[in-house]
């Protein structure tokens, strides 16, 4: 894959902070842009499409494909459920000359920061309390009391790692965020 001169942008944060709101709100902005859809073994939700949100695969297709080294950076997320970027997308991105958004867990953010530290930005949108964090999970309506406690955990977790990345947005009002990470990715395609 080239490595120098194509960019990425790394968007990243605890489940429930609104990130992916605030990604599909910057893919409206800027037509340069587009979304790293990603590969993973969890069930698709009612509103989620093949092919736009993820590639939902088998866990025995996600193995081979990581034996084939065919994954930028994998992550096995939840508890059994597998999550990751492959090389291909970011590669048919660059091919149509834009900029891949990639909305990935902390930790697959970090590995990518490593493999590309040219050329990368990274934005860690964090939600402004754990109380509001599990009010937002509870809305979303997709969880069982297990898996709602497994990402709660996993947010406390992964909010000690936010000073690995150069942005970090407080999303405490929606319209407040979306203008900062704007201003933040305008800069980055400007330069
Ligand atoms: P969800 O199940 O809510 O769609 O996503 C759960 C978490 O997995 C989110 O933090 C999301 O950003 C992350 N995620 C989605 N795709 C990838 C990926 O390709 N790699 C990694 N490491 N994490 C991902």
């Amino acid at each position: 894959m080239e490595k120098k001169y194509n960019k990425i942008i790394l968007i990243t944060a605890p489940s429930g902070s609104g990130k992916t709101s605030v990604v599909k709100h910057l893919m409206k902005q800027f037509p340069s842009l587009a979304f790293s859809v990603s590969a993973t073994t969890r069930k698709a939700r009612k509103s989620e499409k093949e092919g736009k949100d993820y590639y939902f695969i088998s866990e025995e297709d996600f193995k081979k494909k990581i034996h084939d080294k065919e994954f930028l950076e994998w992550e096995m997320v939840y508890e059994g459920k597998y999550y990751g970027t492959l090389k291909s997308e970011i590669s048919r991105i660059w091919k149509e000359k834009k900029v891949p958004v990639l909305d990935i867990d902390v930790q697959g953010a970090i590995h990518v920061q490593q493999q590309y530290p040219v050329n990368t930005i990274s934005i860690f949108i964090q939600a402004p309390s754990v109380e509001e964090l599990k009010r937002r999970l509870q809305k979303r309506g997709s969880e069982t009391d297990d898996s709602l406690q497994a990402r709660l955990n996993k947010s406390t977790f992964e909010m000690t790692f936010k000073n690995h990345f150069e942005n970090i947005i407080i999303n405490e009002d929606f319209k407040t965020a979306c203008k900062e990470v704007e201003k933040i990715v305008g800069d980055f395609l400007n330069n």
